[in-house]
């Protein structure tokens, strides 16, 4: 069977909301972006969207119980597969998204991991241009993604979950690549 409840690992500018998105699409799945989920928040001005905003525009991260509230109280609507984007960012917070599965009586069936080397990712971003795309808080976010994010490739390595995709080429390239680990 198709694999059907995943993580999407990588840095920012690596693709995956994109990849997610269209993944999600051809396979009808629930694309669950914590960027997304936390923007949605500060547009709206909710409490918890109040207190996201200035750490992101930092490129900072949010908590981990902020985070962890949005991606729970998503996850116990839907009975669909899913694709996690931007979560777990910490070694922590895959320790808390184990937790809550084990809850749920569901399982991490794959863990995608983007790879791009941080030029390319610069430049991406740069392109990209949204508030938080400026060229300190990218580089930032890229250390950010170093130090905390970077440790759960071993961490998925180790639980033999861990797939690594090459994030350059065009976006349907990289999507072929995706979609031949998850058949
Ligand atoms: P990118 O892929 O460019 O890093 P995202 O849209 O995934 O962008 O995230 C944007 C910002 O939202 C992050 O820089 C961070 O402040 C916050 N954020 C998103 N996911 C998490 C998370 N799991 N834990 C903490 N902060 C998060």
């Amino acid at each position: 069977m198709k694999k059907s409840r995943l993580l999407f690992l990588g840095p920012p500018g690596a693709g995956k909301g994109t990849q997610a998105e269209r993944i999600c699409g051809s396979a009808g799945l629930l694309h669950l972006s914590t960027g997304d989920l936390l923007r949605a928040e500060v547009a709206a001005e909710t409490d918890l969207g109040k207190s996201a905003a200035a750490v992101m525009q930092k490129g900072e991260l949010v908590s981990d119980e902020l985070v962890l509230a949005i991606v729970e109280s998503s996850l116990v609507k839907t009975s669909k597969g899913w694709i996690l984007d931007g979560f777990p960012r910490t070694v922590s917070q895959a320790i808390s998204l184990e937790k809550l599965l084990e809850k749920l009586n569901q399982q991490i069936e794959a863990v995608i991991s983007l790879e791009l080397n941080d030029d390319l990712l610069l430049e991406r971003l740069l392109l990209r241009g949204r508030s938080d795309d400026n060229e300190d808080v990218i580089r930032h976010r890229i250390e950010v993604y170093k130090n905390k994010t970077a440790p759960l490739i071993d961490h998925y390595n180790k639980q033999d979950l861990l797939k690594s995709v090459q994030a350059d080429g065009t976006i349907d390239a990289i999507t072929d690549r995706i979609e031949s680990i998850l058949s």
